[in-house]
């Protein structure tokens, strides 16, 4: 393992210390994106995780590599990651203390403390959070993960793109949720070493497009954080990214942006094409799809369903057709159907 770039044999080896915990997920084929799409349309099933995300698999791969004697691990989260550490952590019989600012949905608050975890909410960033996560390192001696910017957690995510190429090696487009990135660079990292010409896209809400704004300014920059739909996409890169940044900057052929409209009929395809609950993290590229976002498709192509943690209230309320008010702008209800 190189601190500057995992490689497929990090991925492989990922793949092994995952085994029994964090095990391969189904992907399914979607008829009615297919027909939307013109080409096979497949959904990589992340939801199915034990912890309900993906998230699992670099964390587990991360916190796996720690000495026994680790007094505890804390990090900043937007919940799912927090999520992840907390189950390692109880793998393993190790404190874990998770910082999650207040634009966190309690689901995902409460999803950590039931896995026996201390929840700190810090502040209305996720820089606030991770200021908390970082004094705890320095104050009580935890080792900090990182939820995207660590080589044990971009390989551990990586391991996603494996098996997304074992199970169909002719996909030419991976669509991937993106926010930090961590994702991103380890599904492009074993796609690409597995086939150099299929294609990976990097997808998020135009609201707070943090990796979408570095690679084209060149170098991580701030956004201003905001309230969404996929919640899980919000928060920066960090100014001093060493990993992400640089991997998803070389390996995504291109990054694309949805709004909270088109994030809002994502949520209702999916669930009432293919009975699906996901958040609205999952579904961005799904609606770049329906969006006509897309550039031309050469051929299958598969999205990554990253996640199943979201506020059952607020998802009743999407699949009734109800307007969504979040922080200062509403997102007009529209009932689904023809
Ligand atoms: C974290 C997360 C993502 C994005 O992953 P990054 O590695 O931060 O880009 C996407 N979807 C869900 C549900 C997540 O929790």
């Amino acid at each position: 393992m190189t601190e500057t770039n995992p490689t497929l044999a990090d991925i492989l080896a990922a793949r092994r210390v995952l085994r029994g915990v964090a095990d391969a997920t189904p992907m399914v084929p979607s008829p009615h994106l297919s027909k939307a799409a013109g080409q096979d349309f497949f959904l990589k099933l992340e939801n199915m995780q034990p912890i309900g995300a993906f998230k699992l698999r670099g964390a587990l791969n991360a916190v796996m590599a720690l000495p026994a004697d680790t007094p505890g691990v804390t990090c900043c989260s937007t919940g799912n990651h927090g999520r992840g550490v907390a189950y390692a952590a109880r793998e393993r019989g190790m404190r874990a203390v998770i910082c999650m600012s207040a634009l966190v949905p309690q689901a995902k608050i409460d999803g950590v403390r039931a896995l026996g975890a201390e929840v700190r909410i810090c502040g209305q960033s996720q820089d606030d959070a991770l200021a908390e996560s970082q004094r705890l390192v320095k104050a009580e001696g935890l080792v900090e993960i990182s939820p995207f910017d660590d080589p044990r957690v971009i390989a551990g995510q990586g391991t996603i793109g494996l098996e997304m190429m074992e199970a169909r090696p002719d996909l030419s487009t991976i669509l991937v949720p993106l926010s930090g990135g961590g994702l991103a660079a380890g599904v492009a990292l074993a796609a690409k070493a597995i086939n150099p010409a299929v294609h990976v896209i990097g997808i998020t809400m135009d609201r707070g497009a943090a990796m979408h704004a570095s690679i084209a300014a060149g170098h991580p920059v701030e956004v201003e954080e905001v309230p969404s739909l996929a919640d899980s996409l919000g928060g920066g890169i960090g100014l001093k990214n060493r990993l992400s940044f640089p991997i998803c900057a070389r390996l995504l052929d291109d990054t694309i942006l949805v709004t909270e409209e088109e994030i809002y009929h994502a949520m209702q395809v999916l669930f009432y094409e293919d009975r699906i609950v996901a958040e609205g993290a999952c579904v961005v590229g799904i609606a770049a799809l329906l969006a006509g976002k897309l550039p031309p498709l050469a051929g299958p192509v598969a999205t990554i369903i990253t996640g199943r943690n979201l506020d059952m209230a607020m998802f009743h309320r999407i699949m009734a057709g109800e307007d969504i008010t979040l922080g200062a702008v509403t997102v007009k209800g529209r009932r689904y159907g023809p």
